[in-house]
């Protein structure tokens, strides 16, 4: 059977990075040690770590008509993603992350969405006409809402698994839940949905049953460090990452779900492509900026 393409949908954002040895406090002004853009995007990191892990994706997002647009769009396309179904509008600027990088890796962000913030329903129309093409559909939360159910309900319709990345953390309706294959949440996430805090193993474990009784099929939470917790029905419990020394978390969980279905996509078991991802995502995190920090397969595989 022929490979599928990998359908992502989601946003696009430029990057503005300062770094500075603490974080400002309250009505703080600090000198920086220096200065960076980045691509970036919830969405469009998902998309380059799974092409970079060699999938054929189309990607589904809307950006500004300016340069950061123009840049995002050119970078995804040196990346061999397909951007046919991505949206220019007019009206708004491209997507901005301030990010803040102090404290030895920590990280501070302020996303102003712009255009991804108008990426709507009327937008997918021309995808979902093309919904054969894919098995696989993956998100994030950096969109509208509205965006969100519609694509959960195609899914759903069309008997495509949906791999949902609920970040930022937001709660999610019952509904959207029900049509998802998959969830990637960190240990805030998870709480968002559940409403039960997850601080390691055994908090995990509860919170991905909780999501899983509305009709999750997967839930893996990513744990930072310590790697991701498992849940579904063959396999329960910790997959831990390899030990790095961390410079810039920025990305890690984009790293780690588009490398996971990019993985899976290509037909690699749940168990081992959760190990490749982990890999994958603990390599991003010792290198600078979000996209430019995800490895390439030959050093993951
Ligand atoms: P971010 O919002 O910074 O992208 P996140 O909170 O969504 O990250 P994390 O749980 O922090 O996601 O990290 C995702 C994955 O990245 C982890 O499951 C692990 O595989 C890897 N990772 C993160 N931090 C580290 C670290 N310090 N060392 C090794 N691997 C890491």
């Amino acid at each position: 059977m022929m490979k599928k393409d990998l359908l992502i949908i989601g946003s696009t954002n430029i990057d503005l990075v300062v770094y500075s040895d603490t974080f400002p406090k309250k009505g703080e002004t600090l000198t920086g040690t220096h200065f960076q853009q980045f691509f970036g995007g919830k969405g469009a990191n998902q998309a380059v770590a799974a092409a970079k892990m060699g999938s054929q994706v189309t990607f589904v997002s809307c950006v500004g008509n300016d340069i950061h647009g123009e840049s995002a769009l050119q970078h995804l396309q040196e990346n061999h993603i397909d951007t046919r179904f991505v949206a220019v509008d007019k009206q708004v600027p491209t997507g901005v992350a301030m990010i803040n990088i102090g404290d030895g890796g920590d990280n501070k962000i302020i996303v102003v969405p712009g255009a991804n913030g108008v990426l709507k329903p009327a937008h997918l129309g021309a995808v979902v006409e093309k919904m054969a093409d894919y098995e696989y559909i993956v998100m994030q939360l950096e969109v509208p809402m509205e965006t969100i159910a519609f694509m959960a309900d195609v899914a759903g319709r069309y008997q495509k698994k949906l791999i949902l990345n609920p970040a930022p953390a937001q709660p999610l309706s019952d509904q959207v839940l029900a049509n998802c294959y998959m969830l990637t949440p960190n240990e805030t996430e998870a709480e968002a949905i559940c409403g039960l805090p997850v601080t390691d193993a055994q908090s995990a474990g509860k919170a991905a049953q909780q999501i899983r009784a509305k009709g999750v099929e997967v839930v893996i939470i990513t744990l930072g460090e310590n790697g991701v917790f498992v849940s579904c029905e063959s396999f329960e419990g910790m997959v831990p990452c390899p030990k790095v020394t961390a410079v810039d978390t920025t990305a890690a969980g984009d790293t780690f779900t588009g490398a996971l279905t990019a993985f899976l996509n290509e037909g690699i078991a749940l168990e081992n492509a959760v190990v490749l991802a982990n890999k994958a995502a603990s390599i991003a995190v010792t290198r600078a900026g979000a996209q430019a920090s995800i490895p390439l397969r030959s050093e993951v595989v």
